[in-house]
């Protein structure tokens, strides 16, 4: 059955002026048609994901087509059950993914070849390749391409660094790199391309592409896709479901992001329903402890109950030493 709302991810790189008068004028247009999300305008282009019901979003597209610079704009459509965001924000930004490079990259100018999503699964299984994950750590641990390397980054722009500490892994290869919608790897490869690798592609259209791409249908892809909206992630695989998140706690199967319940915190980690309740969605035994606690707010647990659970957690812990 169709979902009665859509969320729209796309982005391009093309000459912005004034990005701050653009931001502006384009927030009351997103306003009046009733979407929600998050859109980042810079000089170099622009990059947004809204939601909103199926004629909203063809409004949308309608009126950015007709804008000349945005004429050929990809956009990837997922069909929902329910805004993804809620509220709307346009951004003016000096870059639409921060990379923060000293000597910037255009990828107007300079970037890896685009691979389709049937050329990158064929690939992605060739001799001598390396698959490099563009994303960050946590998106990488609730999904990735099977075999691929994940740097251990916590955002986009530490990742030229720890390919310069890493670069071994890269020499004489083909190097496959992918993200999310594409827009990452269209720097991030030219960037390679900079450096002096010689082979560099990249998966035109991202994983959300792939995901939906008719003869691959997401095969080699392993977990779930990570999405900065409220859906937090998306499924790839159309052929199998293999799952690689792991519970914070217990390390078992899991792919359910939360936010640690200790707001100085709000380290992101996976947990099951279960241990949430056992552990108070908190990371750690300082974060259930923390006065602002915000499990223990949301529940209304009185401090009887808060010391129950410890207890029980602290019964467990010895027991297992023993
Ligand atoms: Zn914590």
């Amino acid at each position: 059955m169709k979902k009665p709302y859509r969320v729209l991810l796309y982005y391009m790189y093309v000459k912005i002026d004034n990005p701050e008068a653009f931001a502006k004028h384009h927030l009351r247009q997103c306003k009046e048609i009733g979407l929600k999300g998050r859109i980042l305008v810079a000089e170099e282009g622009i990059n947004g994901t809204v939601s909103g019901t199926v004629e909203q979003t063809n409004e949308y597209m309608k009126i950015m087509k007709a804008d000349k610079r945005f004429a050929n704009m990809v956009f990837k459509i997922d069909e929902t059950d329910l805004h993804a965001f809620k509220k709307m924000h346009v951004r003016p930004r000096k870059e639409i993914v921060t990379l923060s490079l000293k000597d910037d990259v255009n990828p107007n100018e300079t970037t890896g070849k685009y691979l389709e999503p049937q050329q990158f699964f064929e690939a992605m299984q060739q001799e001598d390749t390396v698959i490099i994950d563009a994303r960050n750590d946590y998106e990488y641990d609730i999904g990735h391409f099977r075999g691929a390397i994940k740097p251990e980054v916590e955002a986009f722009r530490d990742l030229p660094n720890w390919i310069r500490e890493n670069n071994k892994l890269l020499e004489g290869k083909k190097i496959l790199t992918y993200c999310t919608g594409g827009i990452r790897c269209e720097k991030f490869s030219g960037w390679l391309v900079k450096e002096g690798y010689e082979d560099v592609s990249q998966l035109h259209g991202g994983i959300v592409t792939y995901g939906k791409d008719p003869e691959v249908k997401g095969e080699l892809w392993d977990g779930q896709c990570y999405v900065f909206d409220d859906r937090i992630s998306v499924p790839i695989n159309q052929k199998e479901h293999v799952i690689v998140g792991k519970d914070h706690f217990t390390g078992e199967a899991c792919e359910r992001y939360v936010n640690c319940a200790n707001p100085e915190c709000d380290k992101r980690f996976m947990t099951t329903v279960e241990n949430e309740f056992k552990y108070l969605r908190s990371c750690s035994h300082e974060c259930r402890v923390h006065p602002e606690n915000l499990y223990v707010k949301e529940h209304q647990l009185s401090p009887e109950q808060v010391k129950g659970r410890l207890e029980t957690l602290e019964q467990e812990r010895s027991a297992k030493l023993n």
